[in-house]
Formats: C-alpha cells, sequence, structure tokens
C-alpha cells in the first residue's frame, strides 16, 4: 500500500491534472493505493477571502465565487469529453451552491466563526478530489471516494484541529484497509470533530492528511507530489543554486519544515516516523527526478549542514530587568503567560546573568503577548522590577539544520562570521543541544542576502559570487569592464569567484541587474532608453536597498561627489574601491574615518591605484608596515605625465607641445593643470605619507612651482597658450641642468614625517636618470631596506594598467 498526496500546484489547472492522473495511474497498477488531493492553486485563499469579505459586508465575495466556478467548470471541461463531465460538473455545482447560501449567511449576520469558516473551505479539497477521481474513472481505472470527515476525527479547535487517533485509525482500517477496491481517493485538509462538524487540520495540512492514512494504514511508502523535485538545500525561490537533497532523515525534515521549508508541513512527518514508513517528495512536473527521501536514518552525504530555512513574520518578545535576577520562577510565568494565550513560542534566548529572556513568536500574537505578559507581571513592572515587555516586529528566523553539525566545531562561528561580513545584524541566536539546528533572528529586510550568504558558504564549493556596482564608464572604467568580461570564465576557474557587474553608472544614468550586466554590450544598456535607470546620485541608496551579498562600489571617477556615498556603504558592509583620489588625499579626518569604518564594519577600502596606477605601491607599503618594518624615507617619481614630459622636452618641440602630446597619450588627470602644478604628486605623496603613519594634511606637503603662476590662470586653452608664451622659462630650466650635466624629473619625498614635491636636477647616477616614458618609481627606504631601497618602478600611468589596479583591488576584495 501507497499513499500519494499531490498538493495545489499539481492540480491547478486541467492541463497539471493530466499529470497528475498519469502518475496515479502508473501507481496504481503496481500497488493499492489512497490518494490525497489539496484544493486547486489558490482555492483556499480565495475561499477564505469570501468569507472574510462576506463578514465585512462586502459584496465583492459574489465575485471569488464565480472564479471559482470558472476555474473548476473549466478543468472539467478540459478533462471531460462528450458531456462524460456531466455528473462531475452537478456536483461541483451544487457544492457552490451551497458554498453560496454558507457564505450569503455569513454576509447577512456579519459574523464568520472559525466553525463556519472550515466549512467554507471544505469545498476546495472535496472539489478537487472528486474532480480527480471521476478522471480517473473516466479513464477507466476503477477507484473510491471516501469523505475524510467521516474518517478523521479531531477535536473542535477549528482551523488547527487535533486528532484522535485512536478513533481515526480504527475508522481508516475499517474503511480503507477492508476494501475490496485498490484505488481511495479523499481530501485532504480536511476532517470533523465528534459533532459531525467539519474542521481543518492547519494551512497546508493536507501533507497531514495523507501521513494519517499512510500511518494508520501501515503503508509502505508515502509520496508527497508537489512542484519541485524534492527538499532542496534552501527555499528554491531565494537561492537560484539550490541543490537537491537526495535523502535525509525524519529529524531534520521536521526541523527543516518547522523552520520554513514549506515543501512538507512539519506536523506531517510525526506519524510516519512513529511508524518508520518513508516519505519520498516527488515532483509532479518531472515524475521522472528522484526526490527525496525521508527515512529513519539517512546517509551521511559528507556535507555538515543538510538545509538552511528561514521564517518571517516573526516578533521577538524581550523580558528584562534587575528583579528577575536570582529569582527563580519568572521563565516559567512568562511561558504559562504565553501558553494561556495559546501563543507559540517558536525560540528561546535567555542571557546567563537572568538579566533578561528573550522570545521569538509569529508576528499576529505580538499584542496579544504584550496584554497577557505585562498583566502577568503587573506588580513587578509597577515596583520597578522588571520593565514592560519589549515587543519588536520585522524580524524573521534563519535556520541551518543538520545532524552533522556537532561532528565539526566552527559551523556556528562560519555562520555569524559569513552573516557578519555581509553586515547582518543578528539579533538573538538560539542553538538546541541536539545541534542540529542554530538559528538566528535578523532584520527581515536581510533575510534573502542571509540565505544567499550562508548557501554559497556551505554548499557552493568553494565559490563565492561577488556583485560589483561600477560608477565611471570612461576611458579607465571601459577598460577595466574589458579586463572583467575576458577574466570571467579564468575567475571562476581559478578562484571561484562569480563576477557579475550588477550596476554600472555614468554621470547621467545607473543601470541595473541583479542577473549582471551582459559585459558586451554595457555601452548600449547604458545609452538604451529602456531598462532599470536611476539617477546616479541614487547609486549608494539602490546597491543598500538591494542588500547582495559580497558586494563591491568602485569608484573609476574624479568626482568628490561619488566620495560621498563611500561612508554610507562602508557602513553596510560593502567594499569601496576607489580609482578616485579625492578621499584619501582630502581631509585627514575623513581618510581616518573611512579606514575605521571598514574597519569596524568588516569591509575593504582599498585605493592602490591612487599611486602609480596600476603599480603594486600602497600594497608594498602597507606589506612593510604590517610586517613590523620602518619606513624611514620614500623618493619617487610619481608622475607619469610629468615623466613623460621632462623625458621628451629637449628643445626641438615647445614645451607645450610636449605637454599636449602627454594629454593625448591618456596621461594626465583629465584636467592636465593638476598634474603640472605638481598637485597631482602631491596627493600622492600626501598618501603614501598616510599609509606611512603619517598624520598630514594638503597644506603640509612643500610644493615649490616650477610653472610660471600666470599658467594657472583661466581656462585649460589659457593654460596651453600661456605656456606657450612661456617657452624661454622652460628652455632656461633646460639649459640650466644641461650645463651642469644633470637632467631634470619631478620628485616627490618623504623624511621625518616632511613630504615634498617638486622639479629636482638629478645626474646620471641618480636612482630616477634613467626612467623613462612614463614611468613611475618609489624608493621605499626601510629598517629592513636600509641601503639599497625597495624599488617599485613600472608604468605609473595609462588606462590599462590603471584598470588592472581596480582590478587587483576587486580580487583582493572580493577574497577576503
Ligand atoms: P504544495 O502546493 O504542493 O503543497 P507547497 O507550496 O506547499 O506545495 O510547497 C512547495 C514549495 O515549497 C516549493 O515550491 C518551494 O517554493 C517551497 N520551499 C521552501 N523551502 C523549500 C526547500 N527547502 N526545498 C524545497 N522547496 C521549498
Ligand atoms: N488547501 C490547503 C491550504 O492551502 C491545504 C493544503 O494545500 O495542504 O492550506
Ligand atoms: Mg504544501
Amino acid at each position: 500500500m501507497k499513499v500519494l498526496k499531490f498538493g495545489g500546484s499539481s492540480v491547478a489547472n486541467a492541463e497539471n491534472i493530466e499529470k497528475v492522473v498519469a502518475v496515479v495511474k502508473r501507481a496504481a497498477a503496481d500497488d493499492a493505493c489512497v490518494v490525497v488531493l489539496s484544493a486547486m492553486q489558490g482555492t483556499t485563499d480565495d475561499l477564505i477571502e469570501m468569507g472574510r469579505a462576506a463578514e465585512r459586508g462586502d459584496d465583492g465575495f459574489i465575485a471569488k465565487l464565480a472564479e471559482l466556478r470558472d476555474q473548476h467548470t473549466a478543468a472539467i471541461e478540459a478533462l471531460f469529453q462528450d458531456g462524460r463531465g456531466t455528473e462531475t460538473s452537478e456536483f461541483v455545482d451544487s457544492a457552490l451552491h451551497e458554498l453560496e447560501s454558507i457564505t450569503e449567511g455569513v454576509r447577512r449576520v456579519r459574523e464568520l466563526t472559525p466553525k463556519t469558516l472550515d466549512r467554507i473551505l471544505s469545498f476546495g479539497e472535496i472539489a478537487a478530489s472528486k474532480l480527480i477521481a471521476a478522471k480517473v474513472a473516466d479513464d477507466g481505472v476503477e477507484n473510491e471516494w471516501h469523505d475524510s470527515r467521516l474518517l478523521i476525527r479531531t477535536d473542535s479547535n477549528h482551523g488547527f484541529a487535533a486528532v484522535d487517533f485512536s478513533e481515526t485509525n480504527k475508522r481508516i482500517k475499517d474503511e480503507i484497509g477492508n476494501s475490496e477496491s485498490r484505488l481511495h481517493f479523499v481530501p485532504g485538509f480536511i476532517a470533523a470533530d465528534s459533532g459531525g462538524y467539519t474542521t481543518t487540520l492547519g494551512r497546508g495540512g493536507s501533507d497531514y492528511t495523507a501521513a494519517i492514512f499512510a500511518a494508520a494504514l501501515d503503508a509502505d511508502l508515502l509520496e508527497i507530489w508537489t512542484d519541485v523535485s524534492g527538499m532542496m538545500t534552501a527555499d528554491p525561490r531565494f537561492v537560484r543554486n539550490v541543490r537537491q537533497i537526495p535523502r535525509i532523515n525524519y529529524r531534520e525534515a521536521m526541523e527543516l519544515s518547522h523552520f520554513g521549508a514549506k515543501v512538507i508541513y512539519p506536523p506531517t512527518i510525526q506519524p510516519v516516523m512513529v511508524k518508520g514508513i518513508p516519505v519520498r517528495i516527488k515532483n509532479t512536473f518531472a515524475p521522472e527526478d528522484e526526490g527525496t527521501l525521508i527515512e529513519a536514518e539517512s546517509a551521511a552525504n559528507g556535507e555538515m549542514v543538510r538545509g538552511i530555512t528561514s521564517i518571517d513574520r516573526i516578533c521577538v518578545l524581550s523580558l528584562e530587568g534587575s528583579g528577575m535576577v536570582g529569582i527563580p520562577g519568572f521563565s516559567k510565568r512568562l511561558f504559562d503567560a504565553l501558553s494561556r494565550a495559546e501563543i507559540n513560542v517558536i525560540l528561546i534566548t535567555q542571557s546567563s546573568s537572568e538579566h533578561s529572556i528573550c522570545v521569538a513568536i509569529e508576528e499576529k500574537h505580538g499584542e496579544l503577548a504584550k496584554r497577557v505578559v505585562d498583566r502577568e507581571f503587573e506588580y513587578e513592572i509597577n515596583a520597578g522590577k522588571i520593565d514592560p515587555l519589549k515587543v519588536e516586529n520585522g524580524f524573521s528566523i534563519l535556520a541551518l539544520v543538520g545532524d552533522r553539525m556537532k561532528e565539526h566545531t566552527g559551523v556556528s562561528g562560519k555562520m555569524f562570521s559569513t552573516l557578519g561580513h555581509n553586515g547582518i545584524n543578528i539579533h538573538a541566536i538560539a542553538q538546541g543541544s541536539s545541534e542540529r539546528n542554530i538559528s538566528a533572528v535578523i532584520n527581515s529586510k536581510d533575510v534573502r542576502k542571509a540565505v544567499n550568504t550562508l548557501h554559497e558558504e556551505f554548499f557552493s564549493d568553494g565559490r563565492k559570487q561577488v556583485n560589483l556596482f561600477i560608477v565611471g564608464a570612461g576611458t579607465v572604467g571601459g577598460r577595466l569592464l574589458e579586463q572583467l568580461r575576458q577574466q570571467h570564465d579564468y575567475l571562476l576557474e581559478n578562484l571561484k569567484l562569480i563576477v557579475r557587474v550588477v550596476g554600472l553608472a555614468n554621470s547621467k544614468r545607473l543601470v541595473f541587474s541583479e542577473e549582471g550586466i551582459d559585459l558586451n554590450e554595457w555601452k548600449m544598456q547604458l545609452t538604451a532608453d529602456d531598462g532599470v535607470n536611476v539617477p546616479p546620485e541614487q547609486t549608494a541608496n539602490v546597491i543598500i536597498e538591494r542588500n547582495l551579498r559580497n558586494s563591491v562600489f568602485v569608484d573609476v571617477t574624479a568626482d568628490a561627489d561619488v566620495v560621498e556615498m563611500y561612508a554610507p556603504l562602508l557602513e553596510k558592509s560593502v567594499s569601496v574601491i576607489a580609482c578616485n583620489k579625492v578621499a584619501a588625499s582630502s581631509d585627514y579626518e575623513r581618510y581616518a574615518a573611512l579606514k575605521g569604518l571598514a574597519r569596524e564594519y568588516n569591509s575593504n577600502f582599498l585605493f592602490e591605484t591612487n599611486v602609480g596606477a596600476g603599480l603594486p605601491v600602497i600594497n608594498t607599503l602597507n606589506d612593510l608596515m604590517r610586517s613590523g618594518d620602518r619606513v624611514n624615507r620614500i623618493e619617487a617619481v610619481l608622475s607619469g605625465t610629468l615623466n613623460f614630459v621632462f623625458n621628451n622636452y629637449d628643445g626641438s618641440r615647445p614645451f607645450a607641445e610636449v605637454v599636449r602630446r602627454a594629454q593625448a597619450e591618456g596621461y594626465t588627470e583629465p584636467d592636465p593643470r593638476l598634474d603640472l602644478s605638481g598637485t597631482d604628486v602631491a596627493r600622492k605623496i600626501l598618501i603614501l605619507a598616510r599609509e606611512a603613519g603619517n598624520q598630514l594634511e594638503m597644506e603640509d606637503i612643500e610644493n615649490v612651482p616650477f610653472l610660471p603662476a600666470s599658467c594657472f590662470e583661466g581656462t585649460v586653452e589659457d593654460f596651453y597658450a600661456e605656456m606657450g608664451r612661456r617657452e624661454d622659462h622652460f628652455r632656461k630650466l633646460l639649459s640650466d641642468a644641461a650645463a651642469k650635466g644633470l637632467s631634470l624629473k619631478y620628485i616627490a619625498s618623504l623624511a621625518e614625517g616632511i613630504a615634498s614635491v617638486g622639479l629636482q636636477s638629478i645626474g646620471p647616477d641618480h636612482n630616477f636618470a634613467n626612467l623613462s616614458g612614463k614611468d613611475n618609481a618609489v624608493l621605499f627606504y626601510t629598517n629592513r631596506y636600509a641601503d639599497q631601497p625597495l624599488v617599485v618602478k613600472g608604468a605609473g600611468a595609462g588606462a590599462d594598467v590603471t584598470a588592472a589596479g581596480v582590478f587587483a583591488d576587486i580580487i583582493r576584495a572580493a577574497r577576503s
């Protein structure tokens, strides 16, 4: 004997019902079967809505009734040919008639009792089971239909009735166990009390009906047919790469379903577990899939965690006060009060100081809980010994489930550090002593991210998805996107990183795609008129609202406004990668605050490309410092532009023209005056000085400009024109140096905490003498590198190398 149960989606319409019928016929060919049916999808919700509308006196229930009639009639018409569905039609019609009279009665008296509601709800399961039984018979497979209300006896707790098993088991055995027929149909969800009044077993209760039948009949197997191919490692609506769980034991399945895995109704397991009847979850829409086998002892599958689930709409109650310490009985009174009000407690934590007890319940019971608990402790509250009950809504419970977690240390550590890394605040924690379940109460807005992050941590073979938001799609941004596109497969293969650009903004718009923007056509997307696009200044809000795991913000602009977004993002544990130098070189206080936020919120604030483009200058300096070295002096050529200019200016062409070429080659800042005034170099040495531990401001950097002041008046074009007019000045700089056998270099230095920048004449033996083209070089003189400096040297400007440096920072953030 086998019991099969089909859920609402399996019987949603004629097309799906055909699939159910095929499964049933195949099963019935092999074995005696009991088939339990849910109502057609949406019916139970519609019936509840109908009842409530009638109670309000709202005529809307008539329209709902018509919808139900249409849904059922359409299925009958499609399933039965040549008028063979007449009998079923008539049955459904008369049931709808009765439903209409009851609902009309509710409207008149404006009262919907739980008892009446159960009666209304019974329509769904009765109609669906009758319809399908008739269809199977019409296909030539004989069967019997039984009314569950005559078989399952419950108490009179309408809406959530408790089963009287001795009476129920007896009736089921008598009726079905002794029947000649090999195929039986019954409606799920409904039962009756001793007075014969219809009761229901709780939402999702058809699974339970099936388990009751399986246990009563000592079935060999219970099959729950639904719309997914078994129990998954997480809710497939939340997590894309869920894995199917091939086998799981009863206790784990119960724990998972209790904590929100809706695929099986929690009470279902109990009756079959007692009898040791295995349960298989199967997919009506992919019947050949193995599904999940729930059994007494399931083979270990090498995974510590079996699944991750969550329940929403949780309310947290906190009872606090010094009057509780050491006095027995407080928790008993709290739980008694809740239990008398029939409030189910889902999770409990108590601090060891006993200063507070924290309890999680369903949100809908929050107000009642407040009333009954405050009444219970009225005396203590008035005496100031404890505070009135604190009630907070908007929470969810997140749970890791698995029997094998107890054999492994560090599971909870990993869970909480992963959540922390993603800026998810944990309100309360509970771990059962069985160690089968670790639960955390978190804000509901973080649930999606939390489940995804944990799923990635525990089930993705080390794969990690990184979600990038890039602001700035100019030259460097463009190269970066190209490099990301090229390296996508390499990163996945070698570093197990799935790097997605989910947001991309230029100065006009922001495009967003949670799936990842197609990097072959990002340009088109940024200019297209459709798609999600938001003003760029909204970028930070969008990132925070989307709340994606492992988010990294990349600033490839030179825009001071964009820097305003860093702090709010870092506070949400979003890493910030800045190619933009403004943040690290503006007020020391801001620089230090951003670094502090990154530390505090476990995020990264990285800006390697601020100095020497892609050269590993800041990282080298950081490594020296971290390993305990002391930086005594830094000498550096930090301007690709100025190096290019002085390497190429030999008097054969005017100085202004050489500068123009540097700009055309893309070495200069968008405004070349920033380079020529030494400001850009000053910013860089300032950043290095700060990273070396000096608390300096821009004004502290000594900078003697080599350009006449008149060059800085007016626009960029005026700047070029004035340089042209002052060619003599530049000639003289050149010839003065040449006369002494020296050459010109623009050098930044830091020594004894003093930083300076300026044009110097250097001899042929100088470390920088052979620096060609746009190269940069940084010499670190430290305790360990005292005589010969540690040298970092190479191209210090250019879009490709800069993009590569940003890329490296992204990878650093992604892997941290
Ligand atoms: P039915 O109508 O067949 O009773 P339900 O909607 O009650 O189906 O349950 C199936 C649904 O449970 C799936 O569609 C899925 O969205 C949800 N679900 C939640 N958690 C899980 C999980 N861990 N594994 C599988 N399904 C899950
Ligand atoms: N139809 C009922 C509900 O929607 C019972 C079930 O589907 O299991 O809750
Ligand atoms: Mg269900």
